[in-house]
């Protein structure tokens, strides 16, 4: 009976000694100790054995019991600390590794020029005015002085709505809109998305444009001059040479183009200016009193200056984009350049 308790209390230390997982000894727990267990039957078996053997039988199972019960706490204890430094070791972190960025847009090279525009001319008083993209042919043609037969309104430049509303061709209407509601004197600046039928290296259908406009007693061309004389030298710097030339537009009388020093040769004539040494940035001109008479203003009292520009034609200048179309393709590869 000794000899068979010693043997069971060393195979139970040597399964115990084997045992990998809590589970594991859990079942080792069950094998000896359990109801069905191995030394609960020893303990039932101890009524066959005789009075002189008992006491000395039952004191060693009770010795085997507590040492198998130990052993199984031990073993338990062993057995969740290693699961937990094996736990631990998978989740380590390395806290000198460097983070993973996020990326972070940045802004088209269209709204960086628009702010910079609006930026210059908020500095000089002019507050920005918006109006719809979808226009009555009133506000984008008639009051802007342009006849009916005018070629601007052919179908061919013009995207038509409906009869008489149009996707804008210019940001103007929003001029109209503005003297319509508010009296003199009116100092704004209209940047917004404008649509013709047109595509091509150098022309989108959709493309942007910032107008001007400023109304008041006693407004001279010579105010004009000086105006975008100061915003192209803000601009493209300050000794870009800047010229205005007689041009023809419905709502401005007299017209003129304006041209600056070509900024890739600096005047001395290269591809991009066609050998010329200028290009052209700009319209411009004095109000035609024929908008006035639209707009309820006295022509008489008042006289005033209006400008415009293609937004797109800025940026290609100002960042040496030399298509277009580049602008809106949306390729990440030329879009975080800026
Ligand atoms: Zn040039």
């Amino acid at each position: 009976m000794k000899e068979k308790l010693e043997a069971l209390l060393n195979t139970a230390k040597a399964e115990l000694a084997q045992a990998a997982s809590e589970d594991g000894v859990q079942e080792l727990r069950v094998k000896y100790l359990g109801k069905k267990g191995e030394i609960t039957s020893v303990m039932k078996g101890l009524g066959a054995l005789s009075a002189e053997e008992r006491p000395a039988i039952g004191a060693l199972v009770n010795t085997v019991k507590a040492q198998l019960e130990d052993g199984i706490e031990a073993t338990l204890k062993t057995v969740r600390e290693k699961a937990k430094a094996a736990k631990l070791a998978g989740e380590k972190l390395d806290v000198t590794l460097p983070g993973r960025r996020k990326p972070l847009g940045s802004k088209h090279p269209i709204t960086l020029v628009t702010e910079e525009i609006v930026s210059i001319f908020g500095a000089l008083g002019f507050a920005v005015a918006e109006g719809p993209e979808i226009e009555h042919d009133f506000y984008n043609f008639e009051a802007l002085n342009f006849p009916k037969d005018h070629p601007a309104r052919d179908m061919q430049d013009t995207f038509f709505v409906g009869e008489n509303v149009l996707l804008r061709t210019h940001t103007s209407p929003v001029q109209v809109r503005t003297m319509l509601k508010q009296p003199p004197p009116v100092r704004i600046i209209a940047p917004g998305t404008v649509y013709r039928c047109d595509s091509d290296a150098t022309h989108s259908p959709m493309f942007h444009q910032v107008e001007g406009l400023l109304v008041d007693k006693g407004i001279s061309f010579g105010d004009l001059k000086g105006i975008l004389t100061l915003f192209t030298n803000q601009l493209f710097g300050k000794d870009i040479g800047v010229r205005l030339r007689p041009s023809f537009f419905p709502f401005t009388e007299p017209s003129a183009e304006v041209d600056i020093a070509c900024v890739i040769c600096r005047g001395k004539g290269c591809r991009v200016c066609k050998e010329s040494g200028w290009l052209e940035i700009l319209g411009a001109g004095m109000v035609d009193p024929e908008v006035y008479r639209h707009v309820g203003y006295d022509s008489e009292l008042y006289s005033g200056f209006a400008f415009g520009m293609g937004i797109e034609r800025i940026a290609m200048l100002k960042y040496g984009i030399a298509d277009m179309r580049l602008l809106f393709e949306n390729d990440l590869r030329f879009l975080k350049q800026f």
